[in-house]
């Protein structure tokens, strides 16, 4: 597929059949026809407004969240990692991020600025913009709580800014205007003292004492259901370690398929769908996938 139009500058800055396997934390994944990581806004404007109106355009961030199917992902990515990536205190209690940024560096500079509670975002690898798209939490805390307003762009590279009440959101679940993307996000915390990077030390050590962190993954697999946990009804429905190619039911923590190296993302698919029907038959309760399956099988 060929971007028409493109400047040379940006032209040459786009990759041609890039392998997801490299931007998604499970290492799976076949080529983008077309993948961009822009400068900055403009730059990512420029882009879409290039692009054949039919090309699909798939945003990822740090691709913590995401299983891309072996064929690959037709149209055009955009990654926003190393973009968007402005973060700065606009009051004593507001914060402007770019989506672009790290929620562990959102972490790390709420602690020193005395504001949070922002801990929870140190755990979440994945970017900000991930975060609003998937309303991220861990540990009580929640991304779309702190969201006061949101910068989106849209395919034909229009800005808008949104209040936080223009979106239906819950539990690993957001639902706004559609065809847009999220580009900077107005965060609201409170002034904590006391506040220290060893609260973030804290939160990281719990976090490795219960999940394989280290392996190849894309955190827990299915939402919890309500008033359950999905890891209790994988592992008491004898699943643990259970494996389909190269993908693994993590031993250590039930929720997490982790990719030792060799796996495919059709492992990795079909063991999901063997899970679900497992839970289902063991337990009668259907799992629902948290992670976001994209792209063409092989
Ligand atoms: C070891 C591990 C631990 C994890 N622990 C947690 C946890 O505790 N809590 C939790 O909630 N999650 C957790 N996750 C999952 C993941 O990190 C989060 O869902 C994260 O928010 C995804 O961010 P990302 O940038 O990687 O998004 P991606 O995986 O790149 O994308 C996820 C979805 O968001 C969309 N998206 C990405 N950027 C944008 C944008 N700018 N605008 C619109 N849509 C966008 C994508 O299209 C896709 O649908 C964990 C993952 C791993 C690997």
């Amino acid at each position: 597929m060929n971007a028409l139009a493109l400047p040379p500058d940006i032209d040459r800055r786009v990759l041609r059949d890039e392998s997801m396997a490299r931007h998604t934390s499970w290492r799976v994944g076949g080529p983008a026809d077309l993948f961009f990581n822009p400068l900055d806004v403009a730059d990512v404007v420029t882009f879409l407004r290039a692009l054949e109106g039919a090309t699909p355009v798939l945003w990822v961030g740090l691709g913590s969240n995401l299983l891309v199917r072996d064929g690959g992902v037709r149209g055009a990515v955009v990654e926003t990692h190393g973009a968007f990536d402005a973060l700065e205190r606009i009051d004593d209690e507001h914060v402007r991020c770019g989506a672009g940024v790290a929620c562990a560096k959102l972490a790390k500079q709420c602690i020193k600025w005395g504001l949070g509670p922002a801990e929870f975002f140190a755990g979440i690898p994945g970017t900000v913009g991930g975060a609003l798209a998937m309303n991220a939490g861990a540990f009580g805390g929640e991304t779309w709580r702190h969201v006061i307003s949101v910068a989106t762009i849209d395919r034909e590279g229009v800005r808008r800014e949104r209040p936080a009440s223009q979106y239906r959101v819950a539990y690993r679940h957001v639902e706004g205007p559609p065809n847009e993307w999220f580009i900077e996000a107005t965060l609201r915390f409170e002034k904590r003292a006391g506040v220290s990077s060893d609260d973030i030390r804290l939160l990281l050590a719990r976090r490795k004492a219960t999940q394989p962190i280290g392996e190849w993954s894309c955190g827990s697999v299915f939402t919890n259901p309500p008033g359950d946990h999905a890891a209790r009804l994988i592992d008491t429905a004898g699943l643990k370690g259970h494996r389909i190619g190269g993908a693994r039911v993590s031993e250590m923590h039930a929720n997490f398929i982790v990719n030792d190296g060799t796996a495919k993302a059709a492992d990795i698919e079909r063991l999901i769908d063997y899970v679900r029907a497992s839970v289902q038959r063991a337990h009668g309760v259907t799992l629902n996938p948290e992670v976001r399956i994209v792209g063409e099988a092989r």
